[in-house]
C-alpha cells in the first residue's frame, strides 16, 4: 500500500499537466450557452491512450444542439484478476459551468495559474480535481506489480451541470451498472475529507416570469415595473419559506433546507424603459422529509399576493421537482471500502452523511444503485477564482487507488 501511494505521490506533477491542459478548453452544455463536451472529450480520449489505457469506449448520446451531434461519455476499464467480483466504479463529469461575473476572477478563468498548492481556474475543483485523480489512480494501479481483483471501471459523463440526461442517465439505461457494483461520485465533499455522502435533498428549480406593463421611464403611472413587482416577491418569498419550512436535520450539512433565488434574465437593453416582463429563477435544496407540492403551493400563494399588491402576474415556467431517493445504505461495500481505504491511507474516520447535492449519485439511487460521494476539497464549485488544492487531488488519488485494491 505504501508503495502504491508513493506510485500515486509520482505522478503529481503529471495530474497538474493533465488539469491545467484539461481546464483550457471549456465543456459548456448547450443549456448554458456552450457547444458541449467533444474537444474536451477528444483531448482526455489522447491522454489515456498514451497513458497507456487499452481498454476505453466512447458512448455517444445523440444531442442535435451541439456541433457533431452527440455528447460523449468515456467508459476505461481496468481488469482485475478476478473478473467474479463486481467492478469498482469511479464516476465524473468532463463539463462544467460558465465562469459566470468575468470581472470577479483574478485570473483567467480558462487558462489555469498554479499558486503555490492551488490551481485556480473554472473547473479545475469541479469536477476536474477527481477526474484527474481517477484517472492516475487507476494508472497507479494498473502499473502496480501486484494489480487488483476488482475491475477498475471509470465513467467520465457530460451533461452533469444540466441533469445528466446525456450523461449518467444515457450510461444507467444502457444498463451499465449493476446492483452489487461499487460506485463511487467524487464531486462533493469537505476540506477534511471526512464526509461521505450517501443521502441528498430533494431538489426544486423553476424560472419566474413577471409581466407587468412596458412604459417611459418617466411614466410609471402609465405602465406596471414588472422588475419591481419581481423584486418584491424576491424578497417576499426568501422570508417566507425559510421561515415556514426552518426544519433542521443533523444528517445534512447544511442541516436546514435552502430555498435561493438565482439566474436573473437581462429585461430591456435601455435605461429609460420601465420593464414589461421580468424573468429569474430559484432553487431549492430540501430535507426529504419535506413535500416538494407543499412548498411549490407557498410560492404560488406568494405570488398571489404581490399579484394583488403589485398588478403585475406572476408565472411559473420549467419547474423541475427531483424528489430525494432513497438514501445508499451506509453499510454498503462502497460505504465500508472507502471507509477502509480512508483508514489505511490517512488513518481518518469517515462518516456518511447528507448534502443539499445534485450530483450523479441520485440519478443511480433512483435505480437503486447504492453510490457514495465523496471527495477532499474547498467546497468552491461554480464560485468564481475557484481553485484545487493539488495537495487534495494527489491525496484523494491515493485512497481512489487504494479503494481499487480492496
Ligand atoms: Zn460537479
Amino acid at each position: 500500500m505504501k508503495d502504491l501511494s508513493q506510485d500515486v505521490e509520482n505522478l503529481r506533477d503529471e495530474m497538474i499537466v493533465f488539469l491545467t491542459e484539461m481546464c483550457r478548453i471549456p465543456a459548456i452544455a448547450p443549456d448554458s450557452g456552450g457547444t458541449g463536451e467533444a474537444e474536451r472529450a477528444s483531448f482526455i480520449m489522447m491522454k489515456l491512450a498514451l497513458m497507456g489505457f487499452d481498454n476505453v469506449k466512447l458512448i455517444e448520446a445523440p444531442d442535435k444542439r451541439v456541433p457533431g451531434g452527440t455528447r460523449p461519455n468515456i467508459i476505461v476499464t481496468v481488469p482485475g484478476k478476478n473478473r467474479k467480483l463486481p467492478p469498482v466504479w469511479i464516476v465524473t463529469h468532463m463539463d462544467i459551468v460558465p465562469e459566470g461575473d468575468r470581472s470577479l476572477w483574478k485570473t483567467d478563468p480558462f487558462d489555469p495559474v498554479l499558486k503555490k498548492d492551488r490551481l485556480f481556474g473554472r473547473g479545475v475543483e469541479d469536477n476536474g480535481q477527481s477526474l484527474t485523480a481517477s484517472i492516475f489512480a487507476a494508472k497507479a494501479v494498473m502499473d502496480s506489480r501486484e494489480g487488483q481483483s476488482r475491475d477498475v471501471k471509470l465513467a467520465i459523463v457530460s451533461d452533469e451541470e444540466v441533469g445528466s440526461k446525456y450523461g449518467i442517465q444515457y450510461l444507467i439505461s444502457k444498463g451499465l451498472f449493476g446492483k452489487d457494483d461499487l460506485i463511487l461520485v467524487p464531486d462533493a465533499g469537505s476540506p477534511d475529507g471526512s464526509k461521505i455522502e450517501v443521502v441528498e435533498k430533494s431538489h426544486l428549480q423553476l424560472k419566474v416570469i413577471t409581466h407587468g406593463k412596458q412604459a417611459h421611464a418617466s411614466r410609471p403611472d402609465k405602465g406596471t415595473n414588472a422588475f419591481l413587482a419581481a423584486s418584491k416577491f424576491v424578497a417576499r418569498i426568501s422570508d417566507e419559506l425559510y421561515r415556514e419550512y426552518h426544519l433542521q436535520d443533523r444528517l445534512f450539512d447544511p442541516p436546514f433546507s435552502t430555498f435561493e433565488c438565482t439566474k436573473k434574465e437581462p429585461n430591456v437593453p435601455n435605461v429609460n424603459t420601465i420593464p414589461g416582463e421580468d424573468i429569474f429563477h430559484m432553487d431549492c435544496r430540501v430535507l426529504p422529509e419535506i413535500d416538494l407540492d407543499e412548498v411549490m403551493r407557498t410560492i404560488r400563494k406568494v405570488a398571489k399576493e404581490i399579484e394583488k399588491e403589485t398588478g403585475a402576474k406572476i408565472s411559473f415556467e420549467n419547474v423541475r421537482k427531483g424528489k430525494a431517493p432513497k438514501a445508499t445504505p451506509v453499510d454498503s461495500p462502497i460505504v465500508k471500502n472507502l471507509q477502509k481505504a480512508l483508514k489505511d491511507v490517512r488513518g481518518t474516520h469517515a462518516k456518511p452523511m447528507g448534502i443539499g447535492g445534485g450530483t450523479c449519485a441520485a440519478c443511480f439511487r433512483e435505480k437503486g444503485l447504492p453510490a457514495a460521494v465523496w471527495e477532499t476539497n474547498d467546497e468552491l464549485a461554480h464560485e468564481p477564482n475557484e481553485y484545487c488544492k493539488i495537495s487534495n487531488m494527489v491525496g484523494d488519488a491515493k485512497v481512489m487507488a487504494r479503494l481499487f485494491q480492496l
